[in-house]
């Protein structure tokens, strides 16, 4: 327990020099006096000030240890071990110079990788800052929305359920407010919070008077002070505390790990044998074993590691380009192979441009004329103009006014909105009709409110005025409103009307009022039932233009699209039917239809059925498990505070960064920057086009690794010892070292280039790809063996064609025929790879397809390379190191002819591969 004098126990984890207001425990109006503020908030003037004294409300994030723990990770995997084993052994064994260059490999690849990872790491990690953050705060006495980071203490912010809390806060006024505080106290539950002032021993959890920076609004709504910002927070004085490594690991390159342990096995095993084979041919113990590590440093994909991880990082920034944030990096491969996108329609198929249209009163049919967010328009009655609304008109439309969080504001000249664009839609309708919004709603103050929630479906305002006194407004979904109706009306007649305009594609709502005398705050009970109709305002939502071609794209790919909405049935077919995944004869399903079903009713209907209406949160749930038990991979959208359930369950929860609470987006695997479908659809086709990506580069890194481990073997089982400069040697065709120069420098330079390759030309024109799909699939394994006994033939044949040309086996020219000899083999496996990366270029189709010139990168690699191996050649200091020689012309053009076979031996099996229709790219889960 906390002792009465010491109340900031919590100490131990605060800079000395904290203040230390106890804020908690002061009343509302002494803590607006100690900031110098009040409830209208700050004047923009005093604010600006306050930022520069203050600094801006980030939070710095100090790592000090995770770059080595990074570092650490590149050096702990089984394939370094077995290197770093080799080098040593190597060293002991007396054969320094190829035990240092190993080792010299080892720290090499370490620090590719690190740097690598870390770049990645970064990007991934500036994905968080994408988002931006707003708070709406109360400067000049108006509510505005800022970015969170511009506040500062004595702010006067609004905050409501889905919310993230943008600093520290002290209560003023609250209704329903509850914070989930996980990210402060590790405390899932949500806690309730109110105005009251509480004990100033009070701990942290139980200070329920302050919300603090970083947590997350759950329900209700709250208007507070800001009492500390950036580092001064409770959260920003623990974050230093807080691990907060990005996690590069993924479903892939776990799989990857796994194999690269399974071949680390299988080489020692392999290096054992030959170790042995290398004794009974009658090896010096020593040569023995440096064939036996030459043969772990051979097949080991050394650089493997690092280009997985570049490709995937690749893949986040160019989704962030088109405007698909990753926020959970195994989601760059799971997007590759979803089956089926469930998504909103509001705002995500459509334009969320809401346009009312048409008006329903008892006394007959209105059209609004006009388009968009504009007052430019006309009231007509059956046809003809009206000047004035009636009464009947006009009572409807104050009502849309009045129950509403929306506001306009003059901007350049047109009229700008903010809030939710159904409710700015009726304000704009209000104005076509000469309504002031200004002077309705300062004619009728609101007193109290209860906030629209997707469950309920309706919101409600208290007001002064009316004939009453009090007037409480209803507005809703046109069931919900029409429940809570006298027993005088007539539904039926009503409901017809609402199918109607449903039928039409419009999105309804109905207005209902009545008098609550005397009342100055609303309970639940109060907006039960006595309300009377106003009528209904339609609204048309037009598709976007973009959603329609997407549509069509993911069924070309073998995906389904699936629309879940809260609005009416009549609305989301309407809709559908135009975006084209509507198909008629599947007719929608309701939420209350689904909640009747049984788990098996609901898979057989969940097969065909697209559009889902009137759900709420808890169906969208349902249906991603009914949908993944059916082994489709869902892609699931969700913007409310309590679809992130659903959006956790879902294997690639999307959220919306424009129109989703903080809530929704914290949950969600992806945010859309734009909240359009068609995003979505880019970062499926962006996902599929990495995991193409990573096949290209495990097809063409593999088989150098296979084919130099052949040549090693080989040449150690049936070759001749040769006796060169006085040692018996084994006539290997490549010394370590040298096998070492290709597998990491040539494999290196080359293989990264893949990781930007374009996307295939059929990459959306194909099934999703199988999630259990293996990495290394019969494609991969085929293609591997195929190149590496090419690869090893060419090498070993010109090995021994140019050793007999320089008289090798003469002992007095064994040691510059094996020089040369030896040089020949490297340059003809590297020829191998430089031709071989063009046909690696594209799994199934041609280079011409691709473009010859279309990923520059591989032009800049081939050169580095080139260049590299010119070095390789001719520079005296690499002749030393590696034991290389200088070639002719002539032979190099050998070499080059050589390493060109493998591009007609690759072509003849992509062309055998087409012909029984890319059978191999995927098994798909559902053919459309
Ligand atoms: P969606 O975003 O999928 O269209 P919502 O859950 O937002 O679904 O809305 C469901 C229904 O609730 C709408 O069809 C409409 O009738 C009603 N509704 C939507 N927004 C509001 C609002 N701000 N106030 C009152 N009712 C609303
Ligand atoms: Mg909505």
């Amino acid at each position: 327990m906390q002792e009465p004098s010491q109340p900031r126990k919590q100490s131990g984890l605060r800079a000395p020099d904290a203040p230390s207001v106890p804020w908690h425990a002061l009343l509302p109006e002494a803590v607006l006096e100690q900031l110098s503020s009040t409830q209208q908030g700050l004047t923009e003037e005093a604010a600006r000030e306050r930022l520069a004294r203050h600094g801006p409300n980030v939070m710095e994030r100090s790592r000090p240890d995770s770059a080595w723990k990074l570092l650490w990770r590149q050096i702990d995997s089984p394939l370094i071990w077995v290197l770093i084993a080799s080098a040593a052994l190597a060293i002991l064994l007396g054969k320094v110079t190829d035990g240092l260059v190993v080792a010299a490999v080892v720290v090499l690849n370490t620090l590719i990788g690190f740097v690598q990872e870390y770049r990645a790491g970064r990007a991934i990690e500036a994905l968080n800052h994408m988002v931006p953050e707003t708070a709406q705060v109360l400067r000049d006495g108006h509510l505005v929305s800022r970015p969170a980071a511009e506040l500062v203490p004595g702010d006067v912010v609004q905050l409501a359920s889905g919310d993230r809390v943008p600093a520290d806060l002290r209560l003023l006024r609250s209704r329903n407010f509850q914070v989930e505080e996980a990210a402060l106290t590790g405390e899932s539950v949500p806690s309730s919070k109110h105005v009251a002032a509480v004990a100033v021993a009070a701990e942290l959890g139980d200070r329920a008077s302050l919300a603090f920076g970083g947590t997350l609004v759950t329900s209700g709504t709250s208007t507070a002070v800001v009492v500390a910002t950036g580092g001064a927070t409770e959260l920003g004085r623990i974050s230093h505390l807080m691990e907060q490594a990005v996690d590069l690991s993924t479903p892939l390159t776990r799989e990857l790990a796994r194999l690269g342990r399974i071949i680390s096995a299988g080489i020692v095993v392999l290096s054992a044998v030959l170790l042995g084979v290398g004794m009974f041919r009658g090896y010096a113990f020593s040569d023995a074993v440096l064939v036996a590590i030459t043969l772990a440093v051979a097949a080991i994909p050394e650089g493997l590691p690092a280009i997985v991880t570049i490709a995937l990082a690749i893949g986040v920034q160019r989704m962030a380009l088109r405007r698909a944030v990753i926020r959970k990096l195994p989601a760059v491969e799971t997007l590759g192979s979803t089956t089926v996108i469930c998504t909103d329609k509001t705002g995500t198929l459509t334009r969320n441009e809401m346009t009312v249209q048409a008006l329903w009163t008892r006394r007959g049919h209105y059209t609004l004329t006009g388009v968009g967010h504009s007052p430019l328009g006309e009231l007509l009655h059956a046809g003809r103009a009206l000047e004035v609304p009636p009464e009947d008109v006009r009572a409807l439309l104050v009502a849309g006014v009045l129950c509403n969080e929306a506001d306009l504001q003059p901007r350049e000249g047109r009229w700008g909105m903010t809030g939710d664009p159904t409710e700015g839609a009726l304000l704009f309708a209000a104005k076509k009709a000469d309504l002031g919004v200004m002077e309705v709603r300062e004619r009728n103050p609101r007193l109290d409110a209860i906030p629209f929630e997707s469950e309920h479906q309706y919101m409600a305002t208290l007001h002064a005025g009316g004939p009453e006194g009090r007037e409480l407004v209803l507005k809703g979904a046109p069931e919900v409103v029409l429940r809570r109706c006298g027993p005088e009306l007539d539904r039926d007649a009503v409901l017809v009307e609402v199918e109607r305009m449903a039928r039409q594609g419009l999105r309804v709502l109905a207005f209902a009022r009545k008098g609550l005398p005397g009342a100055e705050s609303l309970r639940p009970e109060d907006v039960e039932d006595g309300f009377a109709l106003l009528g209904l305002q339609g609204m048309i939502d037009p598709p976007r233009e973009e959603a329609v071609t997407s549509v069509k794209a993911c069924h070309a790919a073998g995906i389904r699209v699936k629309m879940m909405t809260g609005d009416h049935p009549g609305t989301a077919e309407a809709i559908g039917l135009q975006l084209g995944l509507h198909a008629p004869g599947h007719p929608g399903l309701t939420g209350a239809h689904l909640s009747s079903m049984s788990d098996a009713e609901l898979a057989v209907a969940v097969k065909d059925t697209n559009v889902f209406a009137r759900l709420a949160p808890e169906h969208k749930l349902r249906l991603v498990r009914a949908l993944q038990a059916q082994r489709h991979v869902v892609a699931m959208t969700g913007d409310g505070v309590n679809d992130a359930p659903a959006l956790k369950q879902a294997n690639i929860g999307v959220a919306m960064g424009i129109t989703g609470t903080a809530v929704s987006r914290e949950a969600a695997d992806l945010v859309l920057t734009d909240d359009n479908f068609a995003t979505i659809v880019a970062a499926v086709e962006e996902g599929r086009r990495v995991y193409d990506n990573l096949v290209k580069s495990l097809a063409f890194v593999l088989p150098t690794n296979l084919g130099l481990a052949l040549i090693l073997m080989l040449g150690v089982t049936f070759f001749p010892l040769q006796e060169a400069g006085g040692v018996r040697e084994p006539l290997l065709a490549m010394r370590p070292t040298q096998l070492l120069w290709i597998n990491l420098v040539a494999t290196v330079t080359l293989a990264l280039p893949l990781a930007f390759e374009a996307k295939e030309r059929h990459v959306m024109r194909r099934p999703p790809r199988a999630p259990d799909t293996p990495v290394l699939s019969h494609f991969v394994v085929m293609r591997t063996g195929l190149v590496a006994l090419l690869m090893a033939a060419g090498a070993i044949g010109l090995f021994l064609w140019e050793y007999a040309r320089q008289g090798g086996g003469q002992e007095a020219s064994n040691v510059l025929a094996l020089a040369e000899a030896r040089t020949m083999a490297v340059n003809t496996v590297v020829s191998f790879q430089i031709f071989y990366l063009w046909m690696c270029r594209t799994l199934t189709g041609s280079t011409r397809e691709v473009g010859f010139a279309s990923n520059p990168t591989v032009f800049v690699g081939i050169a580095a390379l080139v260049l590299l191996q010119a070095a390789f050649m001719y520079v005296p200091f690499f002749q030393r190191l590696f034991g290389s020689a200088p070639l002719s012309l002539g032979d190099i053009a050998r070499s080059v002819l050589v390493g060109a076979c493998v591009l007609p031996a690759v072509g003849l099996e992509k062309w055998l591969r087409s012909r029984p229709r890319r059978r191999e790219v995927g098994r798909s889960v559902s053919a459309t």
